[in-house]
């Protein structure tokens, strides 16, 4: 026998008895005020799982904690001090705890403010990981993009492909590949995802109008993979420049970039007089040891009968 419970109309277990114990198992917080909404439901990208004892019952060791109300495991931002659950986030000195052993008796318990100050401290941030693309228009950095956050979240594409929403979409995209259908025909498939305001679809200019980062979250790792304008542009020599200044001043919001991928085309004989001098710009600002952390990636070869080794002499030879 089970016991079902509704809310509203709506099923919210079919083993009450199950539920029920799986909530006296937890270690929870309750927000003595309202949580406050963020926007949207997007639970903040730098929030940590905290590792706190019961401030009651304090020589028991440390513990994980999930909200009272939503069940969620409730994260610290360091850089706003405040938790974050499905319900929202508040100052960490608003909430009190009450853990799962029965000698704790019902009540909420809140911490001294010095041990509060104390604990906090002891809190890890992520890791961060901040990786720099850039690469000539049109060469497909947003679709690689969304290709390297999948390969590094996940073991193969099967993982993905067994959950859409497994799927890692960070930028918008839009591309055409052309697939042989069974009666030998060839057909062209337009593949989009997404909308935004940053990409400009408009053909012949260059996609992506600013740098913008975008952060996923991987084993206590966040990575930031920095998107930039495209090199060589079609509206000329002065918008590479204000393109590179753009680059330029963004990284500089980050202390370490981390690596830099440059991204070229497969078919691509030699290297263009415009790419030339963004790299060049590029390098000079970083310190000679940068170049260790520099990869050179090929995307769209399946169409071409590539050769790194052709390519990397090309590049030997002429510069
Ligand atoms: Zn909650
Ligand atoms: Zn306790």
């Amino acid at each position: 026998m089970h016991i079902s419970q509704y809310f509203n109309a709506q099923c919210i277990t079919t083993n009450y008895l199950q539920l029920q114990k799986t909530f006296n198992s937890q270690n929870t917080v309750l927000c003595e005020n309202n949580m406050m909404q963020q926007n949207g439901d997007e639970r903040n990208i730098k929030a940590v799982e905290i590792n706190f004892p019961c401030p009651k019952c304090f020589d028991d060791g440390l513990k994980e904690w999930v909200c009272e109300r939503c069940r969620q495991k409730i994260e610290y931002n360091i850089d706003d001090e405040k938790l974050y659950c499905d319900c929202g986030s508040n100052y960490i000195k608003e909430f009190a705890f009450k853990c799962s052993d029965p000698g704790h008796g019902n009540d909420y318990v809140k911490f001294s403010e010095n041990i509060l100050a104390e604990l906090v401290q002891g809190i890890k941030p992520l890791q961060e990981i901040n990786i720099l693309v850039i690469g000539e228009t049109g060469v497909g950095k947003s679709t690689w993009i969304n290709a390297l956050a999948n390969y590094i979240s996940y073991d193969s594409i099967q993982d993905v492909l067994n959950n859409e929403n497994n799927f890692i979409n960070l930028i918008p995209t839009q591309f055409e590949i052309t697939e042989k259908q069974p009666n030998g025909e060839l057909f062209q498939k337009s593949i989009k995802v997404g909308e935004s305001k940053n990409e400009n679809f408009t053909e012949g200019q260059s996609a992506t109008q600013t740098s913008k980062a975008y952060t996923f979250r991987h084993n206590k790792c966040l990575y930031r993979i920095i998107d930039t304008p495209g090199i060589g542009d079609s509206r000329g020599i002065e918008q590479d420049k204000t393109n590179m200044e753009n680059i330029m001043q963004f990284i500089s919001l980050y202390k370490e970039i981390h690596g830099i991928c440059v991204l070229m085309r497969p078919n691509e004989a030699r290297i263009t007089p415009s790419f030339e001098f963004c790299f060049k710009e590029l390098l000079v600002q970083f310190h000679r040891s940068a170049v260790e952390n520099i990869v050179f990636c090929f995307p769209q070869t399946s169409g071409f009968n590539f050769e790194v080794s052709f390519f990397l002499q090309n590049i030997f030879v002429h510069n």
